[in-house]
């Protein structure tokens, strides 16, 4: 007999190793992330997938399944937190949408969609982070960074490098370049690499491709971005 969760009165089947975002997303059930790819090792750093497990604030992606839990996920009370972090995140950074590339292809402006966020709510931080232009083919625009650590992973996990690394604290912390100057020129990341296209914002993109699909066009001009997840149109 397969072993189940249960995930807003939704029996979902289960095995063992898997987490409740494994299990979920096997029964096509959305639960919002940013941080989160299959693949990769879980962090559990931007919250956005804490569910109530018999009542209990859990991360998803992180929480293995173990029969008999009771989830709950996409409530009223949970989508008004996760409404509340997506609004800090758009706060902390400069996201400046109608002048980004990645408008249309981006997980934080299309979660925010989800959860209909209609403004930033909290006071603007302004920070001023470096932009790397020096590599010949890709850019890292740290104003658009979430600091969700997926290039970090990638680069590590995927591509048997380490090219990037988050440094600093509180408003100081922010996404830095394993190189001698910290330049990503100066490191060993290639366009081919997974960490040079896992961003889901705008912070790392390939330079010569700009608006090459239409706004309009787009990933998420087309599909929410609970449909893409699950049909794993991204990547
Ligand atoms: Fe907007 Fe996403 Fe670009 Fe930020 S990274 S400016 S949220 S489209
Ligand atoms: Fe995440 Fe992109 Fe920032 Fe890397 S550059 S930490 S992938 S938001």
């Amino acid at each position: 007999m397969s072993k189940t969760i249960k995930i807003d009165g939704i029996e979902v089947p289960f095995e063992t190793g898997q987490t409740i975002m494994d299990a979920a997303l096997a029964a096509d059930i959305y639960i919002p992330h940013l941080c989160h790819k299959p693949g990769l090792s879980p962090h559990g750093s931007c919250k956005l997938c804490t569910v109530d497990v018999n009542g209990r604030a859990v991360s998803a992606c992180t929480m293995p399944a173990e029969a008999g839990q009771e989830i709950d996920n996409n409530t009223p009370e949970l989508n008004e937190v996760r409404k509340s972090i997506t609004q800090m995140l758009f706060v902390e950074g400069n996201h400046l949408c109608p002048s980004c590339e990645k408008s249309g292809d981006c997980t934080l402006q299309a979660v925010a969609y989800h959860l209909g966020m209609l403004d930033g709510h909290y006071p603007q931080f302004y920070p001023r982070r470096e932009v790397d232009a020096s590599h010949p083919t890709l850019v890292l625009d740290r104003d658009r960074c979430i600091m969700c650590e997926l290039c970090v992973r990638a680069s590590r996990e995927c591509d048997g490098k380490d090219v990037f690394a988050i440094s600093g604290r509180g408003t100081s912390r922010q996404l830095i370049v394993n190189s001698e100057t910290g330049k990503l020129a100066d490191s060993d990341i290639e366009p081919d690499d997974m960490a040079a296209h896992i961003c889901p914002v705008g912070a790392i993109l390939i330079k010569d491709h700009g608006y090459e699909v239409p706004i309009g066009r787009r990933t998420f001009d087309l599909h929410s971005v609970a449909e893409t997840d699950l049909e794993e149109v991204i990547l």
